[in-house]
């Protein structure tokens, strides 16, 4: 598990690129040996596993929300959360706004857009993301710091390249909105089975599970 991590770590480092370790239904001793290692950013999707989590670990961790997240409980992780990457409706920005306001925090988030036909249900259509932007700069208490994809479920290479590229172009084409100096600074994209690929196309942050929580797994995947 250590070289692995140590491998993915290298990984990101060649190509200026943050790990999240996404530690959901993983058992806590994983997170507690990740830790160790040096690893301080972690994933979760559940509100309450953020919760748990939280309070069995140390607390320099940052913790990010990675998974669909609903209105009524942004109030539990509004006044730790470190980066909410899943934010798919102008009424949960609004939410978040009103939350962040509520702790005195401003919050970053990530647009998260659908980039795969069938497995995402959630996230805005690349089409939405400029107007999006534009809405947000009446909401004070939110700092949206870029975007975040998924690709599909597959094994074909060339499907995930494409997909991961125009999240990139989209990126690029959105990040230095015209009404702010703060030009937007996170692409995250990337999983176990895709990483790689996302680096290539550019991500900037890649969120990895199950890859850096198995034990037998040989070096260099
Ligand atoms: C589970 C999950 C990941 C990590 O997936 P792995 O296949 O375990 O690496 C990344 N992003 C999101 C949104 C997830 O739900």
């Amino acid at each position: 598990m250590k070289e692995i991590f140590n491998n993915i770590k290298n990984t990101c480092e060649k190509h200026n690129a943050q790990l999240v370790a996404v530690s959901k239904k993983q058992p806590i001793k994983g997170l507690k040996d990740l830790y160790q290692w040096g690893q301080r950013d972690f994933g979760e999707n559940k509100v309450q596993d953020l919760i748990q989590r939280k309070k069995d670990m140390p607390k320099d961790i940052r913790w990010h929300m990675i998974g669909h997240l609903q209105r009524n409980k942004v109030k539990y992780i509004a006044d730790f959360i470190h980066l909410i990457h899943s934010v798919d409706s102008l009424n949960l920005l609004e939410k978040i706004d009103k939350e962040a306001k509520r702790v005195g925090r401003i919050i970053p988030c990530l647009l998260q857009v659908k980039i795969a036909e069938e497995i995402s249900k959630y996230g805005f259509k690349p089409t939405e993301i400029s107007k999006i932007l534009y809405q947000t700069p009446s909401m004070e208490n939110i700092h949206i710091k870029g975007l975040m994809g998924m690709g599909t479920q597959t094994h074909n290479p060339e499907k995930t390249t494409a997909e991961f590229r125009s999240l990139h172009k989209l990126f690029t084409q959105v990040r230095y909105p015209n009404y702010t100096s703060q030009p937007l600074n996170i692409l995250s994209m990337g999983m176990s089975h895709d990483y790689k690929i996302a680096l290539a196309e550019g991500a900037n942050l890649i969120r990895v599970g199950r890859l850096l929580f198995e034990e037998n797994t040989k070096p260099n995947t």
